[in-house]
C-alpha cells in the first residue's frame, strides 16, 4: 500500500476531494493511505508561524524551513521507498512516466507551498525533488499535490477496477495511449460516430485506434 503524506498551511482544501469516488474507495480498500498534516502542528511559538519575510527585501512573505524539516522528519517512514515532494513552479515537470515511478513507492511526501514560496533550504536539504504541474503560478502546492496522487493513485492496481484497460493503453517505454471515444446515440446533430466503430470488426477497430491514437509521454 502506498502511503501519502501531505503537509499543508491549508488541509481543510483536500476534504471534500479525498472522499469521492475512486480514491475514496482506493481509500476504503487500503490500496491507499491519505494523511493531510496541519504543518502548523511543527511550530513551536505562540501565534504557530509558518512564514517570514524575505531576507534581502522584497515583497510577500516566504515559507520557513524549520517546521517543514520537523514534518518530513516525523513522517518519514523506515522503509526505503520514500520519497519527499516540494512543489515549486521551479521544479521538474510532473509527468505519466514520473507517476509510474512513484506508484512502486511505499510513501510519498507532499510539501504544498504558499506565499511567496518556501525557503530554498528545502528544496536543497529535505526534499528529494522539486516538482512543478506545469509552467504557470498557482496560489499553493494543494492543486498540484492532488493531481499528483490522482495520477500516481489510478495506477496502482485495484483501484480503477478494470486491469485489462490499464494494460492495453500502457506503452513499453511507459507511455500511455488515448484514442477518441464514442458511446451511443450513433447520430447526434448530423455528427456521426466513424462507421468503423460499430462494424462489429475488432481488427479494423483496433487499426482505427493505433490510427488516432496519442501517446501521453513517450513518441508522439
Ligand atoms: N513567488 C513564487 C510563487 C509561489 S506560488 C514564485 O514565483 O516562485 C506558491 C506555492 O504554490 C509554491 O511554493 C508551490 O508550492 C505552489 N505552486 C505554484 N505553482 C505551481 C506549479 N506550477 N507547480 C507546482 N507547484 C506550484
Amino acid at each position: 500500500m502506498i502511503k501519502f503524506d501531505i503537509i499543508t498551511i491549508f488541509p481543510e482544501i483536500f476534504d471534500s476531494y479525498f472522499k469521492e469516488s475512486l480514491i475514496f474507495r482506493g481509500r476504503k480498500k487500503k490500496l491507499i493511505k491519505i494523511n493531510v498534516h496541519n504543518l502548523r502542528k511543527w511550530t513551536s511559538d505562540k501565534h504557530k508561524t509558518v512564514d517570514d519575510r524575505p531576507f534581502g527585501g522584497g515583497p510577500g512573505m516566504v515559507m520557513k524551513v524549520e517546521p517543514v524539516y520537523r514534518a518530513v522528519i516525523a513522517l518519514k517512514s523506515q522503509i526505503p521507498k520514500t520519497k519527499t515532494i516540494l512543489f515549486s513552479p521551479r521544479g521538474k515537470k510532473f509527468n505519466q512516466k514520473m507517476a509510474y515511478q512513484f506508484s512502486k513507492l511505499d510513501q510519498l511526501i507532499l510539501i504544498c507551498g504558499r506565499y511567496e514560496g518556501v525557503d530554498e533550504r528545502v528544496a536543497k536539504h529535505i526534499a528529494d525533488l522539486e516538482l512543478s504541474i506545469g509552467d504557470y503560478v498557482l496560489m499553493g502546492g494543494e492543486l498540484p499535490a492532488m493531481v499528483v496522487i490522482e495520477a500516481v493513485a489510478r495506477l496502482i492496481p485495484g483501484i480503477l477496477g478494470k486491469e485489462q484497460l490499464l494494460e492495453e493503453r500502457i506503452t513499453k517505454e511507459k507511455g500511455f495511449i488515448e484514442y477518441p471515444q464514442y458511446t451511443r446515440p450513433e447520430v447526434f446533430n448530423k455528427w456521426r460516430v466513424p462507421k468503423v466503430l460499430l462494424s462489429g470488426d475488432h481488427k479494423k477497430i483496433a487499426e482505427w485506434r493505433q490510427k488516432h491514437r496519442k501517446i501521453i509521454v513517450g513518441p508522439r
